[in-house]
């Protein structure tokens, strides 16, 4: 018998937990499995922080900016050292490990190995999660229980079978974490934009590594095959002018899916759930970054079921203050901006983005202005948006 329940021990999932357990209340986070690596490119923002300071102190590698590719041959540089603070760029196991023990230590309880399957439904409410362990089943009872487990989730289809992520509305990703030299600085990121929509990405590791990879979204998933795009990511011939060592040694690949239409605004919270991070949409639909906005998410569904255990009011009328705090409110409104960006940058086989680029190759505040939008989650400005229009 817990306070809350949580299933899925990711990002948003361990904010969650670490909150309210730093809150004293009695916390279960439910993880299918801790030696999982996520599949992801492991850009974390400085924004991070704020969330996770104890991460500051950590052997990160140190990312200080970053060189976009256009699909036309025009290249974007900017270096942010001084100006912003230094990001990160992780490994995802490594990093997961790191905060589900940053929430253990805060006093939540993680149950790993177990899949969460159905909710316990109980006097005609749901009152925690069932999952299988070994082949056995378990229950874990709470009032309240918070869907963490990522774009996968089985607990999101069951509030609602319209929840799966149907494939035009995901990115679909593959990706490797790879050693040996690379001919490009260290201390950025880079990466290639494509005519189809969608990127490719070469993100620097600390120990000779780094996390290469590619992926689709939307319509366009439906029209490349995956390995195909990777294989022909790593071959062409501006990614071959980086990675030019004779071997490589490929030390992990996979693929994943993340939603790309922004927040799925309908799957926030009912009675006695609410829903957090991949499994409510919480990635920007524009450059895919999901770790950020879903550290948010999780610590706001924190603090609004804290606020429900002090009311002991667990129903919809006291968890929709999650969906309305103000700062969920921007990241939706922020993320509808972007799904409408990515539909006009793709326009005719990607013009408008290949404008952009352009634009902001000759004029050094435009240049700012794409790295902010891509990059630090800011729209572009109304002048910037008439001048791509009118070119
Ligand atoms: C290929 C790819 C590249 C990406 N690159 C970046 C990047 O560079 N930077 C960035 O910011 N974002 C990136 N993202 C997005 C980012 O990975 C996600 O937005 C982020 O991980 C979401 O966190 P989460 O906690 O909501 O879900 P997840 O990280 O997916 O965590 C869900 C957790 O739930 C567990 N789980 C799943 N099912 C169950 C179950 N039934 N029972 C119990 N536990 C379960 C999983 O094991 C996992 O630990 C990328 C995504 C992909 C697919």
């Amino acid at each position: 018998m817990f306070d809350v329940v949580i299933s899925g021990a990711g990002p948003s999932g361990c904010k969650c937990a670490e909150t309210l357990a730093n809150a004293g209340f009695k916390v279960a986070l439910i993880e299918k499995n801790k030696d999982w690596r996520k599949p992801c490119g492991g850009a974390v923002s400085s924004r991070i922080f704020k969330y996770f300071p104890q991460l500051r102190k950590l052997n990160f590698h140190e990312i200080n900016g970053a060189s976009m590719y256009s699909s036309d041959g025009n290249r974007i540089d900017y270096s942010w050292k001084d100006i912003r603070e230094t990001s990160i760029n992780v490994d995802r196991q490594e990093f997961d490990n790191i905060i589900r023990e940053i929430a253990v230590d805060s006093g939540a309880e993680l149950y790993d190995k177990n899949i969460a399957f159905d909710f316990i439904n109980k006097d005609g409410k749901r009152y925690g999660i069932k999952t299988k362990v070994s082949g056995e089943i378990k229950e874990y009872l709470a009032p309240i229980t918070i869907v963490a487990d990522g774009m996968s989730s089985k607990l999101a289809i069951r509030l609602n079978p319209k929840n799966k992520w149907r494939i035009k509305e995901t990115y679909q990703a593959k990706c490797a974490i790879m050693e040996g030299d690379i001919t490009i600085d260290k201390t950025k990121i880079s990466m290639f934009f494509q005519s189809y929509k969608g990127y490719g990405w070469i993100f620097p590791l600390k120990d000779n590594q780094f996390n290469v990879g590619c992926g689709t979204c939307n319509e366009d998933n439906l029209k490349y095959n995956q390995n195909e795009i990777f294989h022909n990511f790593l071959k062409n011939p501006i990614t071959k002018k980086i990675l030019t060592a004779r071997n490589y040694k490929t030390r992990w690949l996979g693929s994943y899916s993340m939603p790309g239409q922004g927040v799925r605004e309908s799957v926030l919270y009912d009675d006695n759930t609410m829903v957090i991070g991949d499994a409510a949409g919480f990635v920007s639909p524009i450059s895919g970054e999901g770790i950020h906005p879903s550290v948010v998410s999780g610590e706001i569904a924190a603090k609004t079921a804290i606020n429900a255990l002090q009311d002991e009011n667990f129903g919809k009328s006291c968890l929709k203050a999650y969906k309305f705090h103000p700062n969920i409110k921007k990241i939706i409104r922020n993320f509808k901006l972007k799904r409408s960006m990515v539909d006009f940058f793709f326009e005719e086989d990607g013009k408008q983005l290949n404008n952009m680029f352009q634009l902001a190759f000759e004029d050094k505040q435009y240049k700012e202005q794409a790295i902010d939008m891509f990059l630090f989650n800011k729209p572009l400005s109304k002048e910037f948006l008439l001048k791509l229009k009118s070119n």
